[in-house]
């Protein structure tokens, strides 16, 4: 097995199989480290919002179980229900395993050679290089983008500063008889308020749904109850089959800096996931182009890299991710604010938030546009919190 690269990716979720795939079709040297056997579970969902679905490079529509063009928001002790419809589908359902693997096999089809069951158990500077030691050996890039997602191992390992905010979340695999299923296909459903701080989801994939539940709440939020409660209020009642996992999702990114020397941070490992859905390929999705980009651009030369990486971040990633936190406390931390301003405004809401995981907004039209969402919040919100919204410069995080 060749050991020396000019890129090694480590990790081969959405962000290290699309900088893979970018790099490969550039003619660079670069390999993907992966501990799992391929393919393998990935404990998510497995929406892909519009957002992501405009992100990504390739055609995935062969591993689309279900696209699902009606989401429903319910916001369940107040009785409220909205339903938004798109022409487009607004979240198009995979089983992680397939579509992970059909991007990485775009990427060795470019060219990228891939070690599975290659676990990084520590990165190191050496000279000009990276050493990766890893349970097969140790091997060497130039440069290497850690895409080992939200417990990433090279960040902690060359001990990069991080300050993300990891969130519980669960996903069960629930199969149901198909009477009973037949009720949730082609629509994503969101319920609030059945736990606080938090929101459920329940997906139709082609033979079960996947559900899930997180808080945004760090600690203290008893989700398995919350799941139970949740599976009894969708009428889950005679359950054939269920798998439970659970994991962490970074709802707020690394302080940074995003690079280190010859080490590139990109999606989870960065802290790239939507503040306020939780959602995370689409910016894993870019976070990983945009870190192939930036070598590309950047000539493999540390400081061009560095400069190149750091201001496409500040421009097209990060005060995105600002705008939203900024909604996030205002859904998750207010919730008699939140029902109130549903009571009056509900389906204008949902369309617009809509709107931004379609891709046709973002959160910062939403929160800064005197017209949009906002309006209708911001001076009950301002006056409870104290808080007084800034438009954010770039490169603020
Ligand atoms: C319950 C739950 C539901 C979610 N639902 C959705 C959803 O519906 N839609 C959405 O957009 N997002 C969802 N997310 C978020 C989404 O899963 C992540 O944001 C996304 O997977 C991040 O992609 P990534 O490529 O950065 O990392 P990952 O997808 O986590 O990929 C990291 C890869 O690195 C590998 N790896 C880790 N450590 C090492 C190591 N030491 N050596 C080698 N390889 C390593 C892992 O095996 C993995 O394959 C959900 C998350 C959770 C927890």
């Amino acid at each position: 097995m060749s050991t020396t690269y000019d890129v090694i990716v480590v990790g081969s979720g959405p962000a290290g199989a699309c900088a893979a795939w970018r790099l490969a079709q550039a003619g660079v040297a670069v390999a993907v480290i992966e501990k799992a056997a391929l393919p393998r579970y990935k404990t998510c969902g497995g929406g892909l919002v519009g957002r992501a679905m405009q992100a990504l490079p390739l055609d995935v529509r062969h591993v689309t179980e279900q696209e699902c063009h009606t989401a429903q928001l319910n916001l369940l002790p107040a009785g409220l229900s909205f339903t938004t419809h798109r022409s487009a589908p607004i979240i198009s359902m995979t089983m992680r395993d397939q579509f992970d693997y059909a991007l990485l096999s775009a990427a060795q089809t470019a060219g990228a050679v891939v070690h599975q069951q290659c676990a990084v158990e520590k990165a190191s500077f050496d000279g000009d290089v990276v050493t990766l030691t890893t349970n097969r050996g140790s091997m060497k890039g130039t440069f290497i983008i850690a895409a080992d997602g939200a417990l990433s191992t090279v960040a902690r390992t060359m001990g990069m500063a991080d300050g993300r905010v990891l969130i519980p979340a669960l996903e069960y695999e629930v199969t149901v008889p198909p009477d009973q299923s037949d009720r949730f296909q082609n629509t994503a459903r969101f319920d609030f308020d059945l736990l606080p701080h938090g929101y459920a989801w329940a997906f139709p994939k082609r033979q079960h749904l996947s559900i899930g539940v997180l808080s945004m709440a760090q600690r203290g939020s008893d989700l398995k109850s919350s799941m139970a409660r949740y599976l009894d209020l969708l009428g889950c009642g005679s359950v054939t089959q269920i798998e439970r996992h659970g994991f962490v999702i970074p709802v707020r990114p690394r302080r940074g800096p995003f690079v280190d020397k010859r080490i590139l941070l990109v999606g989870d490992a960065a802290g790239f996931a939507d503040p306020v859905t939780g959602e995370g390929i689409s910016f894993a999705i870019q976070s990983g182009l945009i870190a192939a980009q930036s070598l590309i651009d950047g000539r493999f030369e540390e400081a061009s890299v560095r400069s190149e990486y750091t201001r496409s971040l500040a421009e097209r990633i990060l005060p995105e991710l600002r705008a939203g936190r900024w909604l996030a406390r205002l859904l998750y931390d207010f919730p008699r604010i939140r029902s109130w301003a549903f009571s009056r405004q509900g389906q204008r809401l949902c369309e617009a938030v809509t709107d931004v995981m379609s891709g046709k907004r973002t959160y910062r039209d939403l929160v800064f546009t005197p017209r949009a969402l906002l309006k209708h919040l911001t001076p009950h919100c301002f006056k409870r919190s104290g808080y007084r919204p800034a438009r954010p410069r770039d490169g603020q995080a």
